[in-house]
């Protein structure tokens, strides 16, 4: 009989915590643990048997503080190898000055920020037995295509939602965090990015627009820099939930340099002032036409997605064919419409002026019936030209079904092909568009 197979973990670093302050800073004491152990650390339940030594803090009182002080000080003095976690983290410069030699300080909640500098200070050591986990983590996508979210929740008020009370303020991920998932979801085979965020344009407002280190270089935590090394990856980088924010000019410089796909998603949800202004919408810009028109100068294939509500309360007719007008200007390429509904714990319930649902209905129906001839139009410029297909599917009979950069997975059109025999999904196919409709372009592989 064969002998079993030992499998010893003598070699994988090990962590040690001291962990201070209330029930919630031990939660998020078990928490890093549950991540690190994920990860492949063993613990250590003595300072002279760790690699690396997280110190949890607490800064509520000063008797606290002090307590965290003399942690973080004897840590230093028994290992030297810390990282600094908790509410004291808000007094990273206090912190740093006292003990130079610190590795990392960062905030409560931190999680993914502390788990990046153990995994800096102790690099984690791969083993086949354990890493039943792909490095892109599980996904529910196909694999030539992956969604990439970089923060959670919103700063913003927005009549119509409850999303902030659901999820909280902003929570922006750290960029090294970021950029780590991009990179192993581009070397597991994915070849479209799809960031994803409430409010994506937002990106780092709550980190303040830290600056961190990545490979030597200074990183912003800010959607232009994040963009740009996401860009720099090789796959194709498309945002969604953008608001038309003023930085986001930067963002149609990065299109033109090939680095983010000509693709905007922003949900403009009205065009009226009056409507948008009762929405308490943020970027609210009156001047948001001419920027459109200033973007599609720089950038001229630029598709705009965007999403409407339409009998949202006090919306009047003139309103409405605000909108419409809007719409004509605008050329959005891809919208989708929703009738206005109450959604229960949200401030728009209290507004007056609620639209009867036989004036919302009829509303939607215009705004479909226009948005529609704009979409058919636009798509029917595309016919002649030669676009790169991203191929999501391929049929038995020679045929396929793929993306260009103008079209997200789910949400927008296909492009549909004939004689695509020997095509893959996932391969991006140069195409030659032939026809069009309302929805979707047709073509062949040239
Ligand atoms: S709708 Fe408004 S409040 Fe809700 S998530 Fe979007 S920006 Fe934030």
């Amino acid at each position: 009989m064969a002998p079993a197979m030992t499998l010893t973990l003598d070699t994988a670093p090990r962590v040690g915590m001291v962990s201070l302050g209330c029930p919630k800073a031990l939660v998020d004491s078990e928490r890093i643990l549950t991540q690190l152990r994920a990860d492949g650390y063993a613990l250590s339940a003595d300072y002279a048997g760790a690699d690396v030594v997280i110190v949890n803090t607490c800064g509520f009182l000063d008797s606290a503080k002090a307590e965290s002080l003399d942690a973080i000080g004897e840590a230093m003095a028994e290992n030297g190898q810390v990282i600094v976690t908790g509410c004291l983290g808000h007094e990273a410069d206090a912190i740093r000055a006292r003990f130079p030699a610190i590795l990392a300080v960062t905030g409560p909640q931190q999680y993914e920020a502390v788990v990046d500098a153990v995994r800096l200070a102790a690099p984690p050591v791969k083993s086949a037995y354990l890493d039943l986990i792909p490095d892109a983590g599980l996904k529910l996508t196909p694999r030539h295509y992956s969604y990439l979210k970089i923060s959670e929740g919103c700063d913003h008020r927005c009549a119509f939602c409850i999303i902030p009370s659901l999820r909280g303020d902003l929570a922006s991920r750290p960029p090294a965090a970021i950029l780590r998932e991009a990179e192993a979801l581009v070397r597991n085979g994915s070849k479209e990015l799809l960031v994803i965020a409430q409010d994506t344009s937002a990106y780092g407002v709550d980190l303040r627009h830290a600056v961190s280190t990545l490979g030597g270089r200074p990183l912003r935590a800010h959607i232009t820099d994040l963009s740009r090394e996401l860009g720099l990856l090789g796959a194709w980088v498309r945002l969604h939930y953008i608001y038309p924010y003023p930085h986001v000019d930067q963002l149609i410089g990065l299109m033109s340099e090939g680095l983010l796909l000509p693709y905007l998603d922003i949900p403009f949800q009205h065009a009226s002032p009056t409507v948008l202004r009762a929405m308490r919408r943020p970027a609210n810009d009156s001047k948001v036409l001419d920027r459109i028109h200033k973007w599609r100068a720089e950038v001229p294939d630029l598709a705009l997605r965007s999403t409407f509500v339409v009998g949202f309360p006090g919306e009047t007719e003139a309103d409405f064919q605000y909108l419409i007008d809007w719409l004509g200007h605008a050329q959005i390429d891809r919208a989708g419409c929703f009738k206005y509904e109450a959604v229960a714990g949200a401030a728009a319930n209290a507004l007056p002026g609620a639209v009867p649902e036989d004036v919302k209905e009829s509303r939607w129906h215009r705004f479909m019936a226009a948005q529609s001839a704009i979409s058919e139009e636009r798509l029917a410029a595309k016919v002649g030209r030669d676009l790169d297909v991203l191929i999501d599917a391929v049929d038995e009979d020679g045929g396929a079904s793929g993306r260009s950069k103008y079209d997200a997975p789910e949400i927008d059109g296909e492009v549909h092909l004939r004689d695509a025999g020997g095509i893959s999904v996932g391969d991006i196919v140069r195409v030659r568009i032939e026809e069009s409709d309302e929805a979707d372009l047709f073509g062949v592989p040239v």
